[in-house]
């Protein structure tokens, strides 16, 4: 369950009123992800969080078969996905894809955001299929930078 904090706790609040929200600069304009207090471009303070249509693009994902932790294990396989946003595709959150089987996940496949209340306390994004989608991966410059260095934790 997510622990918000009080650089996230706005971002968790719109996902429980089913709103997707990410912090934009006042000074700048650039919407940032993850959550900080200062600007990443300007190193301005001064922020608004602003109400995205919760559109976007599949960037990357992994299907992940064995997990090491029980609490995982019997979910498996179970996907893990990047969306890259419409109105700021520089930001890409991280999320699962529902409504669809992982072996349709491919590169740049449009999705929009659903909001999963697992509990009355407690609302999960997620990612769901957007309209018809190509069914072979789309080649993306992108994939040359190489992937994010790191270690998934599941
Ligand atoms: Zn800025």
């Amino acid at each position: 369950m997510p622990q918000p904090d009080f650089e996230t706790q706005a971002y968790w609040d719109g996902v429980k009123n089913h709103e997707l929200r990410v912090p934009k600069c006042s000074d700048c304009g650039l919407m940032r992800w993850p959550p900080q207090l200062t600007c990443t471009q300007c190193y301005s303070e001064n922020s608004e969080w602003v109400k995205l249509s919760g559109r976007g693009t599949l960037y990357t994902y992994v299907i992940i078969h064995q997990s090491v932790l029980p609490q995982w294990r019997e979910k498996t396989p179970f996907n893990v996905i990047q969306v890259a946003l419409e109105e700021a595709p520089h930001i890409q959150i991280m999320g699962n894809a529902v409504e669809m089987d992982d072996s349709d996940l491919k590169v740049g496949i449009p999705l929009e955001i659903v909001f999963d209340d697992v509990t009355p306390e407690v609302t999960i994004p997620r990612w769901r299929p957007r309209g018809s989608y190509p069914t072979t991966e789309m080649p993306r410059a992108i994939f040359a930078l190489g992937f994010p260095s790191g270690t998934l934790q599941l």
